[in-house]
């Protein structure tokens, strides 16, 4: 029986090369606080993504907490039901309401037009999520929050290294969070940022992830321990020399998924052409009609063969039992979430993926498409 085969796998540099960093926390006798490597990391990171600030967190749901602490968000915050769970747990933890918007079934991204129908007196900000890291339509987003007063915090867990019209998408909102998990295509095992533009926000952000202390004995604000220690910031400074060439591995990953699985029928998967500089942080595709599997089927037929798809994003935020009471987690009112939730499947995508392992699963898939494709049996027929 040949390995079993995940959707994702971290991204592992060379443990040897990982011996210098650790040998060097040794000597320092420094683990967390805002070290010598956390500075390092902040100041990479920036440099690396094209940001001006970048706030390290122990995670990414710390981070989301933190950015909506640091911009005091209040009353309603309009988000996507089609991400993982921490977008709208991290307003259920700030006393928040989330108020679920549509999305958009191309780019499976907030809807703008859906946005602003739901902003009441009790609206002050907007949570996108560029899924998949496919840019929202940022610009849009931003001109209804110019216009209505609200603050944008992105959720950008999955958009390391996105750009578009030649920045990054992180530039986007008035902060945007990162995700450095294990599963994520760049990880410091466990980790996250805040992304801000501007010094003073900086600061007060770094105050909050370090219970408000802003000197020996001054706490300025009700803070939390949030920061990232010296062993995971050393882990991705050491990972940002491998990620060039885990990203092009991506998209070399990506374009053989696409080639192999042309023609088939009823899958279909998003495709970037030159809209926007892609991390290939997913590969998802709709199962539809004309595949002879439902999608669930095919997840299982998958399985079977050791191969371990995810239905990213199913179920959807709105049905867990802590939202599916708010007016706005209806599933009328969320048509087009709850149809991609539906048909959505993550193939296998990370940049030690074989070609050989990519191959059967693309040969699981095209299987079935031929089971369908061959004459019924003739005892059918038989009267
Ligand atoms: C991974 C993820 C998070 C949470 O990040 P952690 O670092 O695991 O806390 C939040 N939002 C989205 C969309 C994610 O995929």
């Amino acid at each position: 029986m040949a390995d079993n085969i995940f959707v994702t796998s971290p991204l592992l540099p060379p443990l040897e090369e990982f011996i210098p960093y650790m040998e060097q926390i040794w000597q320092n006798r420094i683990l967390t606080n805002g070290g010598a490597f956390h500075q390092q990391l902040e100041d990479e990171l920036a440099n690396y993504l094209g940001v001006k600030h970048v706030c390290l967190f122990s995670n990414g749901t710390l981070a989301l907490l933190t950015a909506l602490q640091a911009l005091r968000v209040t009353g309603e915050v309009i988000t996507t039901p089609y991400s993982f769970v921490a977008t709208s747990h991290t307003l259920l933890w700030n006393g928040l309401t989330p108020v679920f918007a549509d999305i958009d079934p191309q780019t499976f991204n907030i809807s703008p037009e859906r946005i602003e129908e739901l902003i009441t007196p009790q609206t002050t900000a907007i949570m996108p999520v560029h899924c998949y890291g496919i840019p929202c339509e940022v610009e849009k987003i931003q001109q209804i929050a110019d216009i209505y007063g609200l603050k944008v915090i992105y959720d950008a867990a999955h958009a390391f290294g996105v750009r578009q019209n030649g920045t990054s998408i992180l530039n986007h909102g008035d902060l945007s969070v990162l995700s450095f998990h294990a599963t994520k295509v760049f990880n410091t095992f466990e980790g996250g940022a805040i992304i801000c533009h501007d010094a003073r926000t900086k600061q007060r952000i770094d105050y909050l992830k370090n219970f408000g202390f802003a000197g020996e004995t001054r706490v300025v604000a009700p803070g939390i321990n949030a920061k990232m220690n010296e062993m995971e910031a050393a882990f991705g400074l050491l990972q940002l020399k491998y990620i060039d060439g885990a990203l092009a591995a991506r998209k070399a990953i990506y374009q053989r998924y696409c080639e192999g699985l042309q023609g088939v029928e009823g899958i279909s998967w998003f495709d970037a052409a030159d809209r926007f500089e892609w991390n290939h942080a997913y590969y998802p595709v709709l199962v539809e009609g004309e595949y002879p599997l439902a999608r669930d089927a095919l997840y299982e037929a998958l399985k079977a063969e050791g191969i371990y798809s995810r239905r990213y994003f199913y179920p959807l935020i709105s049905s867990f039992a802590m939202y599916r009471h708010l007016p706005t987690a209806a599933e009328e009112h969320l048509p087009a979430a709850n149809v991609i939730a539906e048909k959505i499947l993550c193939l296998p995508i990370y940049p030690d993926l074989t070609e050989a392992d990519q191959q059967r699963v693309i040969d699981v898939i095209r299987q079935h498409a031929l089971n369908r494709a061959k004459p019924a049996s003739p005892v059918q027929h038989v009267a």
